[in-house]
């Protein structure tokens, strides 16, 4: 049946995670540090706003670009966080209906795409099917991305470039300067930022800033998977600025042929959702960063993560896979770097589990030097 294929899609590789999992079915007792999703459940007034628009019968389709009220809502957070005024909304199913809208709507051919390595892996290989070059801005050994990267790595052909802070794989949250010195960057070599900021609750140390608020020509992307334990939901925006409306109307005609609007109950509770704080989940997050890096900082030279629930860990001998194989005999289960990346020196943990377990793992992990 290959003989079918697209070309398209004949060159897209299965998840790297995916098949660690396949391995990790012969577990007897695991430490399952690979789960990139909240361990903590909905909010119940959040529910509860859902399960009444169902019973409401609000199970038709929303215009395109989402409820009209959620997107006041979320223009009004996105404006706080950018200075935008009145920014253009649509609502997606997930951050990854954000990236298939923009990257579709931006990508040609033979375009280069930067993205900091490590990076998330829908970027990697959503650029790879439009055809576009993968062009990997190295960030080792602390992962934050600077507008000197930017320079050392941009190209004539450079249309796009990828800004993950707080990050996923690697944990790391980019200063003002940070982002003021890509800003700077990107506005020389004319590029369009894509700014993925589905973490932004989760900064520890300090408040994750928007690349929007430097940067006129960003889109940002939100979502409530990760601040309100809802993945399943689908449930992401975009937000552009006004200028870019050439851009914003085709993302806009791209969801309508293509999923044609998020689904409306859960819209509804993201009107809940975007009020609902969640400091006090957060906090609980900041609690078992600090216990993976006082567990892990000094035996495996960990450099301490500041948001998402991600570390990014040096793997002792230098190869990850080796090392994850080790681990797994071990019952613990961590996914190698060069699933995200183009070197295979680190392994990524999911602190999004419960504190008994995080000790169990950095006891094991330990066990293994
Ligand atoms: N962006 C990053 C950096 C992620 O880690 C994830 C999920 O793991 C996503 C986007 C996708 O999130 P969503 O569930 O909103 O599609």
């Amino acid at each position: 049946m290959e003989k079918y294929l697209s070309d398209r899609i004949k060159g897209m590789d299965a998840s790297g995670i995916r098949k660690i999992w396949q391995l990790a079915q012969k577990m007897t007792d695991p430490v399952n540090f690979s789960i990139g999703e909240p361990d903590f459940d909905v909010p119940e007034p959040v529910k509860e706003a859902a399960i009444e628009a169902i019973r409401n019968g609000r199970n038709g389709y929303t215009l395109t670009t989402g409820l009209n009220d959620l997107r006041a809502k979320i223009a009004a957070k996105v404006s706080a966080d950018t200075g935008w005024d009145d920014p253009q909304v649509i609502v997606t199913c997930g951050v990854s209906g954000c990236l298939m809208l923009a990257l579709n709507a931006l990508v040609n051919p033979g375009d280069d795409v930067l993205m900091p390595d490590p990076y998330f892996v829908i970027y990697d290989q959503m650029t790879k099917m439009l055809g576009g070059n993968r062009v990997y801005i190295d960030t080792y050994p602390d992962f934050r991305l600077t507008g000197e990267h930017v320079a050392r790595a941009v190209t004539p052909a450079s249309k796009i470039l990828f800004v993950n802070s707080p990050s996923n794989p690697s944990g790391a949250v980019y200063s003002e300067d940070d982002l003021k010195s890509i800003a700077q960057e990107a506005k020389k070599n004319d590029l369009i930022v894509l700014s993925d900021e589905i973490y932004s609750d989760f900064s520890y140390d300090s408040k994750a800033l928007s690349m929007g608020r430097y940067y006129e020509n960003t889109i940002v992307m939100g979502g409530f998977s990760k601040s309100h334990g809802a993945p399943g939901w689908r449930l992401g925006y975009l937000a552009a600025p006004k200028h870019m409306a050439a851009i914003f109307d085709k993302m806009a005609t791209l969801q309508q042929y293509t999923i044609v609007c998020a689904p409306q109950p859960f819209q509804v509770a993201a009107t809940v959702a975007i009020d609902y704080p969640v400091d006090d989940l957060v906090a609980k997050y900041k609690a078992k960063r600090d216990m993976i890096y006082d567990g892990l900082a000094k035996d495996f030279g960990l450099i301490k993560p500041a948001g998402a629930f991600y570390a990014f860990v040096p793997a002792p001998g230098g190869n990850a896979t080796e090392f994850v194989m080790k681990a797994i005999e071990n019952d613990v289960l961590i996914i190698p770097g060069n699933c995200f990346s183009q070197k295979d020196t680190h392994f990524r943990i999911s602190y999004a589990t419960s504190e008994d377990m995080i000790k169990k793992g950095i006891a094991r992990l330990k066990d293994l030097l």
